[in-house]
């Protein structure tokens, strides 16, 4: 077994964009929409600024009410649109349950949809040209390719199928010429699926779901999960790695695999919007 370190790979690539940032003739420019008091929201939001700030990106929080009405956001949005100094906005998930994301995606201009969760860009991914692929998947995809993992002809599996990370991460694997099978909540025999994969891809969100059991001896298996277990005091994955790790090629930890590629993957789809 080895250890994919996204950590590690997601520190080699800030250096990286660090000299492309400061080479760029203009700067991107990121407004991210906060909705509400959501504690996770509040925390990715100030990871990404993190980010932005120490690459010299920059970017400012448009935190609204709580009791905002879709009409009133969607109105933020095309104000947003509108000014030619912001090159990228992102909405920040989740948001109150009365506001429809989806069309709030959908309001966002598509070259500044950064998050790539807007229909044209979903759509671009899907027709195999994609211009903003969501973080999560495209920082799968440097993962694999930084270590030199080949998909050309693979069987890879996915499980899980949200638009944040399952659809996206399943249609890049094809858009590298994957096999590719997407299992969900209503798939059968769902380990005998898993086990046909040389590239497993995880993203559900239940602790240790896919057990030593479920695996091919060989594959890489990529761990999106991010699952907080009070009575252990820990983050562990939607694989359990432990017994799963001696049998696979290569393996993300959680933390330190998925998770640190997220954000610089971010970076990447805003440089995006200045080049
Ligand atoms: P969602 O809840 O939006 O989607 C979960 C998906 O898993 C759904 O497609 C669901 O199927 C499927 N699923 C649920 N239970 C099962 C099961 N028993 N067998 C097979 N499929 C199942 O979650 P997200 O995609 O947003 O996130 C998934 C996980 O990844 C979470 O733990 C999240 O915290 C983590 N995450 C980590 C990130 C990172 O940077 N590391 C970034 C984003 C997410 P159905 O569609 O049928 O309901």
């Amino acid at each position: 077994m080895n250890l994919i370190d996204g950590k590690m790979i997601s520190s080699k690539l800030k250096e990286q964009y660090k000299e492309r940032i400061a080479s760029l003739p203009k700067k991107p420019n990121l407004v991210m929409i906060r909705i509400g008091d959501d504690a996770a929201a509040e925390i990715y939001t100030r990871l990404k600024g993190k980010t932005c700030l120490e690459l010299g990106i920059p970017y400012s929080e448009l935190v609204l009410d709580k009791e905002i009405t879709q009409e009133a956001l969607l109105k933020q949005i095309d104000e947003l649109n509108a000014n030619d100094e912001v090159t990228a906005i992102l909405i920040e998930s989740p948001i109150p349950h009365h506001l429809n994301i989806l069309e709030a995606f959908d309001r966002i201009l598509p070259k500044k949809d950064v998050d790539g969760l807007n229909s044209i860009n979903l759509g671009n991914l899907a027709a195999g040209h994609p211009i903003f692929t969501p973080a999560t998947p495209l920082g799968i995809m440097k993962l694999l390719s930084e270590y030199k993992v080949s998909i050309d002809g693979k069987r890879c599996v996915v499980v899980g199928r949200s638009n944040l990370v399952g659809r996206p991460m399943a249609l890049s694997l094809l858009n590298s010429n994957g096999t590719v099978t997407i299992c969900h909540s209503r798939t059968k025999n769902l380990g005998e699926i898993t086990r046909e994969a040389d590239i497993l891809v995880v993203a559900i969100g239940k602790p240790r779901y896919i057990t030593a059991d479920m695996i091919k001896e060989g594959a890489v298996v990529i761990d999106v999960g991010i699952n907080r277990l009070s009575e252990e005091k820990k983050i562990v994955g939607d694989v359990d790695f432990e017994n799963v790790k001696d049998k696979c090629e290569l393996i993300t930890p959680v933390p330190g695999g998925v998770g640190p590629m997220t954000i610089i993957s971010l970076i990447d789809n805003l440089i995006k919007t200045v080049e």
